[in-house]
């Protein structure tokens, strides 16, 4: 009797894995060991399009299949694993805010949140800094078949000023999910320049 129940509230514990939906008894994560284990956060600086940029670690199995998931089928549930992957990276003490990069309304209600914002809402939470969102993001086309230069162009005018606010911060750190080319985070970077950031650095789970 007392080991059915025993055996009830283990298996009640138990949660298959998130990637491979395997049972495993040392389940601390939301994934296996095994999967957790080829998650490799490594974190470091990279530098695009000028920009000094904090990487947790590279977009690679199993990461790029969660954020995939996560960006793409409404998988939320692995806001819970970026959060112990942004509990290993070390971010300076020098920001005094968070700006998640922004995404257009169309993609905002295609898609109902924005994944640089729930991962901004991980390091406000964490470092307790505020997040700030003085841009706002227009249409996103396909940057298909541009040259590097009609591309940058392109993602440039996709930034605009959001209606001025009485908020101010100089020292701010963009967060997004993935870094591919740096172009978004170039022009975001741009824009704040203009509001009197005069310290820009961004931070982002993966980078391809
Ligand atoms: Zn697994």
């Amino acid at each position: 009797m007392l080991q059915d129940m025993l055996m009830f509230s283990l298996l009640n514990r138990l949660k298959p894995c998130y990637l491979c939906s395997e049972f495993n008894l040392e389940n601390i994560h939301p994934l296996c060991i095994t999967c957790w284990k080829q998650l490799e956060v490594n974190p470091r600086y990279i530098t695009k399009q000028e920009v000094s940029i904090l990487v947790a670690a590279p977009y690679q199995f199993p990461l790029d299949r969660m954020i995939q998931k996560f960006k793409y089928n409404q998988a939320l549930h692995y806001t819970d694993i970026f959060k112990q992957i942004c509990e290993r990276v070390a971010i300076p003490e020098t920001f005094q805010a968070i700006v998640p990069m922004p995404i257009s309304k169309s993609r905002l209600h295609q898609r109902g949140y924005n994944q640089a914002y729930l991962i901004a809402q991980i390091l406000s939470a964490q470092y307790n800094l505020p997040i700030w969102m003085p841009i706002k993001r227009n249409h996103e086309q396909s940057q298909k078949g541009l040259s590097r230069i009609e591309r940058l162009i392109g993602i440039e005018a996709q930034f605009q000023l959001a209606p001025p606010n009485a908020l101010r911060y100089r020292k701010v750190l963009i967060v997004d999910d993935v870094v591919t080319t740096g172009g978004s985070i170039l022009a975001l970077k741009q824009k704040l320049n203009t509001l009197g950031c005069h310290h820009v650095e961004a931070f982002c789970i993966a980078s391809a």
